[in-house]
C-alpha cells in the first residue's frame, strides 16, 4: 500500500474515531490547538510503521525534521533542540536500519509504545494514534500482529 492510502485511511478512521469519542464520551474540545494536534498525530500515525523502511516518506521526513532541529540548535547553541534532533535522527536510524521491513515496528506492541508520549496531551491523542497506527496495520495485511 502506498503512503496515499495510508493517509486516506488514517484520516477517515481518525475523523470517525474522533467524532464517535466526542460525541458519546466528550472528548476532543474544539479549539484550533486540538484541531492542529489531531491533524498532526493522524498523519504521523498513519504513516510510522513505515519507519522501518529506509526510503519510505516517513523516514525522509523524520530525517529532514531532526537534521533541520539540530541544525537550529547548532546556530543558535540551544542544547535542547541539539539533542531533541540527535534524539529524533538517531532514532530514525535504529527503526530504518535495525529493524526489518514489517517486522516490530509494523506492529500493535509498537504502535502501543510509540503512543505512549502523547499521553503528555491526554489519553484520547494516545488512543487516537493507536487507532491511526493500526490503520496502518491492517491496510498492510496485519491485522492480528501483536509483536
Ligand atoms: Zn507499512
Amino acid at each position: 500500500m502506498d503512503y496515499q492510502h495510508h493517509l486516506l485511511t488514517g484520516f477517515l478512521v481518525g475523523i470517525v474515531f474522533i467524532m464517535l469519542t466526542h460525541s458519546f464520551l466528550g472528548w476532543f474540545e474544539v479549539s484550533l490547538f486540538s484541531f492542529l494536534l489531531f491533524s498532526f498525530v493522524i498523519f504521523i500515525y498513519s504513516l510510522l510503521p513505515d519507519l522501518d523502511h529506509p526510503l519510505s516518506n516517513i523516514t525522509w521526513l523524520f530525517i529532514f525534521v531532526s537534521l533541520s532541529i539540530l541544525i537550529l540548535g547548532v546556530s543558535l547553541k540551544e542544547d535542547f533542540y541539539f539533542y531533541s534532533g540527535t534524539g529524533i535522527l538517531l532514532f530514525t536510524f535504529i527503526c530504518s536500519k535495525l529493524f526489518k521491513h514489517r517486522g516490530f515496528i509494523h506492529s500493535i506492541f509498537a504502535g502501543l509504545i510509540f503512543s505512549i508520549p502523547l499521553y503528555h496531551f491526554g489519553i484520547e491523542f494516545s488512543l487516537l494514534g493507536v487507532v491511526c497506527y493500526y490503520s496502518h496495520l491492517a491496510l498492510d495485511g496485519l491485522y492480528f500482529k501483536v509483536f
